[in-house]
């Protein structure tokens, strides 16, 4: 079997198309390689020859000797020996799954140095200082990727150094300091392992490719994929590529760049380089490193590299140039500079916000390089544009505070963590927390996703926060000079004040700024780009979105992000918004006095009419389904002794009977019990009241010259003649009400379609009914027979054992639930072709569903609110 691929300037065994065998990293390579970009010569070693070492625990028969034949072919390419004390050949050796997993996963450089090989490395180079920078680099690198030791020990030891010696920089450090360090580390090394870095080249090429395959199953590699929802592509490649030197003083560089902005999208090269330094540098963060161009030069900022290195410059934005044509996408970029001469050493397709993702796809559009379905599909309706709809600081704040860097766009208000363990806590208390670093690291991951917010010391658009963030749509703003966060106190100083862990400020990562207070922050609006990209959308999507609303603000603010009508209106929501309704309706259950009843009643009657109206005339044209009640009777109860003593007040009952009442309306299992229809075959009245309240409504708000479309659904039906029987009450309320009116209203009537049963009698139930609306959440729960609010317990269990991929509250179960709507849908529509079809619940906003909703043929999703327009986009995404 083949394992090792080569690639070189000019001509590469791989390439793009083969990402899921050499990974993201070596299809990458071995593509720039082809297309005869500056890439120094090295092999992939496959994600098969990974698995299989993850499987049975040691190489694959054939890849050793596939190595070593490479290596003798680079020494053949580079004229040094692998090892060779006169003339030593040095690799890296870097992993790179079939997805990006960006600093979650292990690299090290420089490896094939060796205490005997270093003096022959400063030779070839004229550079004693340099190599050993490389041995100390090495050591530490390998000492904590291979062998675990913990990194602080190691810096530690380096850090020691420096002070004892007085300076301030690391590059202050003579070649004996370096020298002495990285024996200070081996020992280190050896004291805590028990074991020596091994000195022969092969002895380290093998202990580093078994510590990238091994990455692969570390925690926080995992936590990641499981964050991100990766499930393909198993196992990493391993990358064995020569060394170029970034860090072979003032003409060497190494940096890092993006062919758009990654931040806003504007089409400029944006990156970030280092004079003198090696890879992980620029994005760790220890020194400010420069822009690329200068007319992005600062004052007294960092030199740009333009100004720096004008030739490598104009070599870095042709290849960027060429991979964005070649690979049709925004690329994220590494390079280096050894000596003026110029080298790529990755590529990918940039991680973007959504701001970034909707110019670059309208661009590029215009630009010819893709087309418009190609555009549609660029963007990720969760990624890019639900979690894009950014919150914004509401009127105009006074002076920040401070500034940084605008990482990562969107304003958050909260209060500041110090910690990730600290953010993580707290957030799960329910707090809105912002996570206030220095720099963030790998171990900043569970944080980083915790936090509603990030605040970084350190750092430009490409450190570790300003990506990560970006690629979870978090506000952050980062590279903030002003700050000095003081671990002893437990808190940050901020331009001179003083802020203790747990105080609240406010960060806007559109703009940079900083506030030391919390300032109110307004909802996210579709203008701009982001409308017009949104429209083009709409012009390939069949399936009609509407809104879950349950309050005029609700629907207002639906119609203006596009919301076709409103497709579920909870009434009981409607009710529990209002004390004075919930007393209206503790009245009507809890008494035995018609004359109270009927005063109940009429309330609610009064007041829903008032609510239903304001919403149809925020939906004026538009139609409004509206839920009869569903909700278990018992949650409507007081619990507590004062709410039962006001009851007691209001009915003029004592205290005692209100309880007995009360108790005899609990439920063993509720969520199975007195609840949707159920309720309205023992009080009908209940559901008359309510369809008066719905046809009231429409006869005002029509009287004003608002056009309505009222559908009124009852909820929980499991039975045809129940439905029979629940909407003749609804048709005889609708007749009454409608009485003498001139005007034709359209009043439809419809079921829910959410308990297995209806669905499996569809057809006779569509005889019943105007419309279906599939209540997925409850359909799910009684399919399975699993309770929603239960199941968190218990779901990752499943998926962690791969006996369950997916969990079917979140995406819907195409198999099981999915399969009998397919039965519902197609029953429901013989008996009744104009039958109307829609579905609510958590599923109709959820791209991988919404996509089999539209081979479903449904005619509506209804979604809440802030996902309406990432549903008009997966919708469209779906009909492509
Ligand atoms: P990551 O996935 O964390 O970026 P990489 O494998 O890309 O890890 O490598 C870490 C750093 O080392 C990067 O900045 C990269 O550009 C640099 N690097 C990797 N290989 C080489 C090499 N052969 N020569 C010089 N620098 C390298
Ligand atoms: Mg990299």
């Amino acid at each position: 079997d083949k394992y090792v691929y080569r690639f070189e300037e000019g001509k590469a065994q791989g390439d793009a198309s083969l990402f899921e065998l050499l990974g993201g990293k070596g299809a990458g390579l071995a593509e720039m390689a082809r297309l005869g970009m500056p890439v120094p010569p090295g092999m992939t070693l496959t994600t098969e020859a990974c698995r299989s070492y993850l499987d049975q625990g040691f190489f694959p028969e054939g890849m050793e000797i596939q190595v070593r034949k490479g290596i003798a072919w680079l020494e053949l390419k580079t004229g040094r020996g692998f090892g060779l004390p006169e003339n030593p050949l040095l690799v890296s050796v870097r992993s790179g799954g079939a997805s990006s997993m960006p600093g979650m996963m292990d690299t090290v450089l420089n490896l094939g140095i060796s205490e005997e090989v270093v003096e022959g490395l400063a030779r070839q180079t004229g550079d004693r200082r340099f190599a050993y920078d490389c041995l100390r680099r090495f050591v530490q690198m390998y000492a904590s990727v291979v062998m675990d030791v913990d990194d602080a020990l190691l810096e530690e030891v380096l850090v020691g150094h420096r002070q004892a010696r007085g300076f301030e920089h690391d590059s202050e450090l003579s070649w004996e300091d370096l020298r002495d360090i990285s024996e200070s580390m081996r020992l280190k090394v050896v004291e805590q392992t028990g074991r020596d870095i091994p000195r022969g080249p092969y002895g380290q090429l093998w202990g580093a490719v078994e510590a990238v395959f091994r990455s692969w199953n570390a925690p926080r590699a995992k936590f990641y994929r499981s964050q991100h929802a990766m499930t393909g592509g198993w196992g990493t490649a391993v990358n064995i590529m020569t060394m170029v030197f970034g860090n072979l003083g003032e003409d060497s560089a190494s940096g890092v760049a993006f062919s758009r902005n990654p931040s806003t999208g504007e089409a400029q090269p944006y990156g970030e380089f280092m004079v003198g330094t090696q890879g992980e540098d620029v994005v760790g963060g220890r020194r400010q490193p420069g822009p690329l161009s200068l007319a992005e030069e600062e004052e007294g900022g960092p030199e740009s590299m333009q100004r720096l290195m004008p030739g490598p410059y104009e070599a870095l934005c042709e290849c960027m140039e060429r991979l964005e044509v070649n690979y049709r996408d925004v690329q994220d970029v590494e390079f280096c500079v050894e000596r003026g001469k110029f080298w790529m050493l990755q590529t990918r397709a940039a991680k973007r916000t959504g701001q970034a993702a909707v110019r670059i796809a309208l661009e590029m559009c215009e630009e010819g390089l893709i087309d418009e379905k190609e555009a549609i599909l660029r963007v990720d309706p969760k990624l890019h544009i639900e979690r894009a709809l950014h919150r914004q600081i509401a009127g105009t704040p006074g002076e920040a505070l401070a500034y940084g860097q605008a990482a990562s766009p969107g304003a958050a208000c909260g209060e500041v963590a110090l910690s990730s363990e600290q953010a993580a806590r707290r957030s799960s208390e329910g707090a809105d927390v912002i996570l206030v670093r220095p720099m963030t690291s790998a171990d900043d991951v569970e944080g980083l996703h915790a936090a509603v917010g990030v605040l970084t010391q350190q750092g430009g658009l490409t450190s570790h926060a300003a990506v990560v963030a970006r690629g979870i749509g978090t506000p952050c703003v980062c590279g903030v000079q002003a700050l000095r966060i003081d671990e002893e106190a437990r808190g940050f100083y901020l331009a001179g004040e003083f802020f203790e862990e747990g105080e609240t400020i406010t960060i806007d990562g559109g703009s940079g700024q900083v506030f030391g207070e919390a300032l109110k922050l307004k909802e996210p609006q579709i203008t701009g780009n982001l409308e017009t990209f949104l429209n083009l959308a709409d012009r390939y999507r069949r399936l009609e979105v509407r809104v879950n609303a349950d309050s005029a603000a609700e629907a207002e603010g639906a119609r203006k992000l596009g919301a076709e009508g409103v497709g579920l209106c909870r009434t009981e929501h409607l009710i529990l918004e209002s004390a004075e309704a919930v007393r209206a309706m503790r009245q009507v259950l809890l008494t035995n006095d018609w004359d109270v009843r009927e005063k109940g009643l009429e309330e609610l009657v009064t007041y829903q009419r008032h609510e239903l109206a304001q919403i149809m005339r925020a939906m004026d044209g538009l139609p409004v389904m509206v839920r009869l009640l569903d909700p278990p009777a018992h949650e409507f109860l007081p619990r507590t002794r004062a709410g039962r003593k006001s009851v007691a007040e209001v009915l003029g009952l004592s205290e005692e009977a209100v309880k007995w009442r009360v108790e005899a309306l609990e439920e063993t299992n509720p969520m199975l019990g007195f609840r949707g229809g159920r309720l309205a075959m023992v009080y009908p009245q209940l559901y008359e009241a309510q369809v008066q309240a719905i046809v009231e409504a429409s006869r005002q708000v029509e009287d004003e010259g608002v056009r309505t479309g009222v559908e009124i659904a009852i909820p929980m039906i499991a039975d045809p003649g129940e439905a029979q029987h629940l909407s003749a009450v609804v048709h005889d309320a609708v007749a009454r009400h409608l009485y003498g009116m001139t005007r034709d209203t359209d009043v439809k009537v419809g079921v829910m379609v959410e308990v297995p049963r209806a669905a499996m009698l569809a057809g006779e139930l569509a005889l019943e009914a105007d419309f279906f609306s599939f209540g997925t959440n409850d359909l799910t729960q009684l399919m399975w027979g699993m309770s929603r609010d239960d199941a968190s317990r218990f779901i990752d269990a499943y998926r962690e054992q791969g006996v369950l991929t997916e969990d079917p509250f979140e995406i819907i179960d195409r198999g099981g639930v999915g399969q009998l709507m397919r039965k519902a849908i197609r029953q429901g529509r013989l008996v009744h072709p104009q039958l109307t079809i829609g579905v609510c619940g958590e599923h109709a906003g959820e791209p991988t569903s919404i996509r089999f909703f539209e081979a479903l043929n449904l005619d509506y999703l209804s979604v809440s609110m802030f996902r309406i327009a990432g549903a008009r986009l997966a919708a469209a995404q779906a009909f492509i």
